[in-house]
């Protein structure tokens, strides 16, 4: 049956359902289609937090951050191939789309670090534990006050335009019917493209043969109808592999168990990078060690403060040693060196100063056993490239020119994140672009 509402959204990850919440507070009706039977796209799998700079959660942990510092980062992150404009317009829309969450209850009270940043600024789960989900919860709870509808198995295939302007969408339903919705605006907030092997081939050949952490929904439907409308793609061939994910699945790690006190050995059980440099250089260098292979090093107290790492732990990642040098004969890692490296990096943390890879954040001393390893390579994580947008969230075409009624929000789009994203950046621009898709394409409709 065709449907008219004032604004379709297409995918139920963050940024549309961040999007579906805006638009209907504006007083809008609206309608969610998600190909998937479940809601929460990537989202879902998120697992480490919001990043937002100058927080009164950073102030109570005494740490010092503002917006330029997070800029800076992000441009120098991203190999300065960032839209500044649109960066800005994240860095400075990010308090307040992080207020906005934690008034809904989705309490991203702890402060904690991502690679390739000068200060902590990702705000998780008071109990480190995913993200995502939380955020997907306080989100389609706040949907159904609203009593916003989200259509399940219901995938959109085409975009309808008339005159210039989008006015719907073409979709199949869960009964494999097509259907059409009438809309004054499209959001289209369908993700990236990191499961689709072909695709991603199609624009980094480098990219062959690796595992995916992203869900079975990831593979572009959205880059490929709005380009069918003429949108513009901006850096398709930025496709992020993370460092640490499990060699057989794909499974992916958070980098926060870096940034809380983690270390990567090789298999001679050395150090071979400072642990918290971008994703791009710590996934390089790991590909650099035998078998592309590197593990992950935490002890019992980390696992005690850390819900994502007991998590890992109990699922069976992890191998456990009462020492160092029983943890290293299990792994088949070379025990001696191994027990050397750790003493080593203890000295390191208690002084304040790693001699050999300049890790400037040392918390953890990693003194005491027992231990863990979880062996990890590099997987395909983050598309960084899409559509092309402006700071409204309008879809430009190759001419620069804004397609009316059609918006987009969240990894489908290209240009926040350049050359490679911060840890805790996604999770900001999903919130931040969702809530501004939402808004504009609500104040739009005449
Ligand atoms: P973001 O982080 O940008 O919000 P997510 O991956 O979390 O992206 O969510 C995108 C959602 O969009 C996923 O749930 C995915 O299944 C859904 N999706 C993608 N393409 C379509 C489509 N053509 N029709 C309906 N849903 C789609």
């Amino acid at each position: 049956e065709d449907l008219d509402v004032d604004v379709a959204i297409v995918g139920a990850g963050g940024a549309g359902l961040a999007a579906a919440v805006k638009a209907s507070e504006a007083g809008k009706s609206v309608v969610i289609l998600e190909q998937m039977p479940i809601i929460g796209g990537n989202t879902n799998k998120a697992t480490g937090g919001m990043n937002v700079a100058g927080t009164k959660y950073q102030e109570a942990d005494g740490i010092k951050d503002d917006k330029q510092t997070w800029f800076d980062d992000t441009m120098k992150g991203g190999k300065n191939l960032n839209d500044p404009k649109l960066l800005q317009t994240l860095v400075d829309n990010a308090p307040d789309a992080l207020k906005w969450l934690n008034d809904m209850g989705a309490g991203l009270t702890k402060v904690t670090l991502s690679g390739g940043q000068t200060n902590p600024r990702i705000h998780q789960p008071a109990d480190g534990s995913p993200v995502g989900p939380v955020i997907v919860e306080v989100l389609s709870n706040k949907l159904k006050e609203l009593n916003t509808p989200i259509l399940l198995n219901t995938t959109a295939d085409n975009l309808i335009k008339k005159d210039g302007a989008i006015v719907g969408v073409k979709a199949t339903d869960k009964n494999r019917y097509s259907f059409t919705v009438n809309a004054k605006s499209v959001i289209l907030a369908t993700g990236g493209f990191g499961a689709n092997a072909e695709m991603v081939i199609k624009y980094n050949k480098d990219l062959k043969g690796f595992s995916t952490t992203n869900h079975a929904g990831a593979i572009g439907l959205g880059i490929v109808m709005a380009e069918k409308v003429g949108a513009d793609l901006v850096d398709m061939d930025q496709i992020q592999i993370h460092p640490t994910t499990d060699p057989e699945t794909g499974y992916l790690f958070t980098e926060g168990l870096r940034g809380d006190g983690a270390i990567l050995v090789n298999k001679e059980g050395k150090r071979f990078t400072n642990e918290l440099l971008t994703r791009d250089v710590v996934s390089k260098n790991i590909l650099a060690q035998a078998d592309k292979v590197a593990y992950l090093v935490v002890n019992q107290e980390m696992a005690d403060e850390n819900a994502s790492l007991a998590g890992y732990i109990k699922d069976g990642y992890a191998t456990k040693g009462e020492t160092i040098e029983a943890l290293g004969k299990t792994a088949g890692i070379d025990s001696s060196t191994f027990a050397s490296t750790l003493k080593n990096y203890t000295k390191y943390v208690k002084n304040k100063k790693d001699e050999e890879f300049d890790r400037v954040h040392l918390t953890q001393t990693l003194e005491q056993g027992p231990y863990y390893i979880i062996p990890v390579t590099p997987g395909i994580h983050h598309t960084m490239g899409g559509l092309k947008i402006d700071t409204k969230t309008h879809v430009l075409d190759k001419q620069g020119n804004i397609i009316k009624g059609l918006y987009a929000a969240g990894e489908v789009t290209g240009g926040v994140h350049g050359g490679n994203r911060i840890g805790g950046n996604a999770v900001a621009d999903i919130i931040v672009f969702g809530r501004i898709a939402g808004e504009t394409s609500a104040i739009e409709i005449k």
